[in-house]
């Protein structure tokens, strides 16, 4: 796991004869990746196939680093150089021809890949020797190495230049790959045909093995090629192994770690549909294969960039996302839940695999993934506070119309005194404690009260229908008037002298209740609450004990219509009665005194 210091330095020089720079270069510490090309085409075109071919390779290792290995990412990120220096040159006529040569060496940790196509070389300084890592692909070595050539007659043969590959000729490369692995004190150095044409091979190798720092090499390399000739533009890049360190958890992941998940997207991908992520409700719209690559796919992205980045902002947003689309259309939690268990449960199979390959990899790939599972659900946990909070909003809003509504009312019920007894408001919550104190203090004002007017004259009367209307005022409910109805009627006679009082009695307390709670020291909102509760436990109260009255009257009623009925019946007997004797004193008459008429009186 332990990597090696890198110190690095590249430069190139037009070279003293040639017009044009058709070198060009990447010096890229932070993905280690170097390297030299070479330009080759008429009319400057040289530059715009080095230029082309380099900006294209660093741009394809920067966006894979991370997802492939370093051998098949080089050869992919060269033939993709070639291909777009080729298309370029199918293209404009005037660029037909043009090319490039690479060398680039890619280093991760103690390996470095080295690739190349045409001449440029690579050479590795360890222990003070100099050793070539390339062969050239011209003609004359390939036709050394194939023996028909010997090798003191390469240097003079006339088309010692003339490339057997190069980057452009053709859309794909035929890309020669070697490994070495570095050493601490190693030093690889990369460079063109200018350098090594008209630099003499032991002043390289002198200065490669020098304890100069990087750059001071490349600069003085470049000077011995232009001492010697500088015929050709001249590149060198000298890349040097130092001590080794030890990279932290956050480095291996940054590299390692977001390359062994990344490879295994599809692992991760197949896991989840296999524990049926697919059925969660959350995909109910979506085909299987969809939902696995939406959900899955874009989890396992996210992953991927969190642990390249060493952040947890791709999974927050990937779960943030998830749980406001799911929450924010009226779905229920537990599915949401379950989802996120089953892609953590997927996550399982990825590190398993990864364990067999690399334990110590797998532990710190377990322990993101935790990582971006809590992430995951803080991300969801956020979403859900933020409706809780919505929720509570609209609550307090909600009460606050309320409450707004009940001081308008109340302020109408505060002008017009008269107004509580064609109202029915009867109180449904408990009084407020600025309300209760009202309540209280009205109470007492109200016992306080002298007996005054026409109807004061039952005191116990009053007293009692002050304690029972304060009760009712200060409860919830509105079953206490019926009953504290019951209890001031208590036993009595229905007729004039029993019922009054009872009336009396409440008048002169509601009264001075009202008056006591207009005295009472409050707001005036408050003070307009409590007016609106003893007015309303006042009008309960006095229903009350008029249907009371009512219930009271309605047996009597029955009665009288019995003894209404009873006296008909008995006038009816009476006068029937009355007929029978008028008919008999006749007929008794008649007896005593045959000559008189019938019905004549006669003197008794
Ligand atoms: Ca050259």
């Amino acid at each position: 796991m332990s990597g090696l210091s890198i110190r690095s330095a590249g430069d190139s020089h037009r070279g003293s004869v040639r017009e044009h720079n058709e070198d060009a270069l990447i010096v890229d510490p932070r993905w280690g990746l170097y390297a030299v090309l070479d330009g080759m085409g008429g009319a400057a075109s040289g530059d715009v196939a080095a230029n082309k071919a380099r900006d294209v390779i660093h741009e394809y290792v920067r966006a894979r680093r991370s997802a492939m290995q370093p051998r098949p990412l080089l050869e992919a990120a060269i033939n993709a150089a070639s291909a777009a220096v080729h298309g370029e040159a199918q293209r404009k006529k005037d660029r037909r021809g043009m090319g490039t040569t690479v060398v680039a060496v890619l280093v991760d940790g103690r390996r470095a890949t080295v690739a190349h196509v045409g001449d440029s070389r690579a050479y590795l300084l360890r222990d003070g020797h100099l050793h070539r890592l390339t062969s050239d692909h011209t003609i004359v070595a390939e036709l050394v190495a194939r023996g028909a050539l010997a090798p003191d007659e390469a240097d003079r043969h006339a088309y010692k230049n003339v490339l057997s590959r190069n980057l452009g000729a053709k859309p794909t490369a035929a890309v020669d790959v070697s490994e070495v692995e570095l050493q601490p004190g190693d030093r690889l150095l990369l460079c063109s045909d200018g350098l090594y044409g008209y630099a003499p091979t032991d002043a390289v190798h002198h200065l490669v093995a020098s304890t100069d720092p990087p750059d001071e090499v490349v600069r003085d390399l470049i000077e011995a090629a232009l001492r010697g000739g500088g015929g050709d533009n001249v590149t060198a890049i000298v890349v040097e192994a130092g001590a080794a360190v030890m990279p932290r958890a956050t480095m291996v992941l940054r590299t390692t770690g977001a390359g062994a998940w990344w490879a295994r997207r599809e692992r991760l991908l197949a896991a989840a549909r296999a524990a049926g992520l697919h059925r969660s409700p959350l995909c109910a719209l979506l085909a299987p294969d969809e939902a696995i690559a939406l959900v899955a796919g874009n989890f396992a992205d996210a992953v991927y960039h969190d642990l390249e980045k060493v952040t947890g902002v791709n999974v927050w947003t990937f779960a943030e996302n998830l749980a406001r689309g799911w929450l924010g259309q009226g779905g229920a939690w537990p599915p949401l839940r379950e989802l996120l268990d089953g892609l953590g449960r997927a996550t399982d199979h990825v590190v398993a695999e990864v364990r067999r390959e690399d334990g110590g990899l797998a532990e710190l790939i377990e322990v993101a993934v935790a990582r971006a599972m809590v992430t995951a659900e803080t991300a969801v946990g956020g979403v859900l506070a933020e409706r809780l909070r919505e929720v509570e909003g609209e609550l307090v809003k909600a009460q606050a119309e309320r409450n707004a509504r009940a001081r308008v009312e109340t302020g109408r019920f505060v002008e017009q005194p008269t107004l509580p007894y064609l109202r029915a408001p009867a109180p449904v919550d408990v009084p407020a404690p600025d309300v209760a104190a009202v309540l209280e203090a009205a109470r007492r004002l109200a016992h306080a009260q002298p007996a005054a007017g026409p109807g004061a004259g039952d005191r116990a009367l009053y007293a009692r229908a002050v304690d029972h209307v304060h009760t009712v005022a200060s409860a919830a409910g509105a079953n206490d008037a019926a009953l504290a109805a019951r209890e001031l009627w208590d036993v009595r006679v229905l007729d004039e002298a029993g019922v009054s009082p009872l009336f009396e009695a409440l008048d002169h307390a509601r009264d001075a209740h009202l008056e006591g709670v207009r005295r009472a020291p409050a707001p005036p909102a408050v003070r307009a609450a409590a007016l609106r509760r003893v007015a309303g436990a006042y009008q309960q109260l006095s229903a009350s004990v008029a249907t009371l009255v009512v219930e009271s009257a309605a047996p009597a009623a029955a009665q009288l219509r019995e003894v209404v009925r009873e006296t008909a019946r008995l006038r009816a007997e009476v006068s029937k009665n009355e007929a029978r004797i008028g008919e008999l004193e006749r007929q008794l008459a008649t007896a005593v005194d045959p000559a008189a008429p019938p019905g004549m009186e006669h003197p008794r």
